[in-house]
């Protein structure tokens, strides 16, 4: 096992020290520069700005649906798939005059945003609706708008074609991919049955000779007949490091455990492979969480209620897609309220108040300060608002336990 290229370095101990020290010296650089360009950014507006500036702080990424739930692929665990209650047989795109109403609009709220383009899968709206995409954007920008723009793809189309729009336009990429082919293709399937990887594997060729960088999202679960080792392995072999691992929502309990135990080892064998620039993004997140800084994920963030989804139709929902379902969740339609009004209205602050408010569970944690009481939408799946709680959170609690006990072990370690 110790031949495979996780294991470059011999004194695991020794290196895991090392390799910690330098994550914290490197998070630590990375922060100093975000503040003092934050800084900057405020002194600036101070002085050559009025109140529009800060625009009210409600919202900092967009979602939004092009074609809703339509896929060219039916995955296994898919809540779009054909599989599923909320599977979409609507074969529309977006008009433009919804996507200039919902652009205007959240910009005329927000300087500073994140366009998701998600799916189904977001390429099946073509490259035209991006161009016009972008173009309204500029149209509605100020001099002070700051926008970024990603897209979370399977891959399956992504041809020379979009790749050189993507980059021409500084799109982020995030590519869906289990794993190796034989965990990737028992799960990420085209309607045939046929698996996907070997396509998914030529879009990552052709990104990586176009020099366009993107993050992989892999979904983790008890059915992955993989280990850690043989995981992380087919990644770093394949040169891909910038990895989400994401746990499945669609198989039983025992999974919870699964994914724990899976992420722990992931964090020593990510400690132990002396590979700089290997991400890992939840590790990554948890260390800076632990260092007191701010981090990329929602739910260690605290961002959830700045998150907001737009499906073709216009109508407004939390992140996710799997909240489609509970239509208490829909808290209106852009043709008829703008999104400041459902943002700011009763319906919304009820849904903020209601996951802001920590189950009893939670508010004894003494992880809350990191963990925040989980993901909503997990809260919501285990019972809801004030009396579920996270339903990963006996895997959350596992991991911070490792993580930290290890953090502390390594930190204290004399050189
Ligand atoms: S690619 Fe994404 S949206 Fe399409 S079936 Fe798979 S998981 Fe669902
Ligand atoms: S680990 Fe569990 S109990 Fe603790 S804050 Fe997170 S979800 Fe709540
Ligand atoms: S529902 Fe969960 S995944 Fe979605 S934004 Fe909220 S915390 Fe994040």
């Amino acid at each position: 096992m110790k031949t495979n290229v996780l294991y470059k370095n011999a004194n695991q101990h020794k290196n895991q020290h090392q390799r910690l020290k330098e994550l914290i010296a490197h998070h630590q650089e990375q922060e100093a520069d975000e503040l003092s360009a934050f800084l900057s950014i405020k002194r600036n507006s101070a002085l050559t700005e009025s109140a529009s500036f800060r625009k009210a702080d409600l919202l900092n990424t967009i979602i939004i649906t092009p074609v809703d739930y339509r896929c060219n692929l039916n995955c296994d665990y898919c809540f779009n798939s054909p599989g599923h209650k909320a599977f979409s047989k609507n074969k529309a795109i977006m008009s433009e005059q919804m996507l200039s109403k919902i652009i205007w609009q959240a910009m005329s709220i927000s300087n500073n945003l994140v366009f998701v383009w998600h799916g189904g899968e977001p390429l099946l709206a073509g490259i035209d609706f991006y161009e016009k995409a972008l173009k309204l954007q500029k149209k509605y920008a100020s001099t002070y708008s700051r926008i970024r723009n990603v897209v979370q793809t399977n891959a399956t189309l992504l041809t020379e074609k979009w790749i050189n729009f993507f980059k021409k336009n500084n799109f982020e990429i995030g590519i869906s991919l289990d794993g190796p082919k034989k965990i990737h293709d028992s799960h990420r399937k085209y309607p045939s049955q046929k698996g996907s990887f070997n396509n998914v594997m030529r879009a990552i060729k052709r990104l990586n000779l176009n020099n366009k960088s993107f993050g992989v999202i892999s979904v983790i679960n008890k059915n992955n007949f993989c280990s850690p080792e043989e995981f992380l392995d087919f990644f770093v072999k394949n040169n891909l490091h910038n990895l989400s691992v994401n746990p499945d929502l669609y198989v039983t309990n025992s999974s919870v455990e699964y994914y724990a135990d899976f992420v722990c080892q992931l964090f020593d064998l990510w400690l132990d492979s002396g590979i700089d620039e290997l991400k890992i993004n939840l590790l990554d997140s948890l260390i800076k969480a632990f260092l007191g800084y701010r981090n990329d994920i929602c739910w260690l963030n605290g961002n959830c209620h700045k998150i907001i989804r737009v499906d073709q139709e216009g109508s407004i929902w939390p992140c996710c897609d799997r909240y489609l379902p509970y239509k208490e969740y829909n808290f209106g339609n852009i043709e008829q309220n703008s999104l400041k009004y459902v943002l700011t209205g009763r319906k919304y602050q009820k849904f903020k108040n209601n996951f802001g408010t920590l189950p009893k569970r939670c508010s004894e944690c003494k992880w809350n300060h990191i963990c925040r009481g989980g993901c909503t939408y997990h809260r919501l799946i285990n019972g809801g608002g004030k009396d579920g709680g996270d339903h990963f959170c006996q895997a959350y609690q596992q991991i911070l336990n490792y993580v930290s006990t290890k953090y502390n072990h390594l930190l204290h370690q004399q050189n």
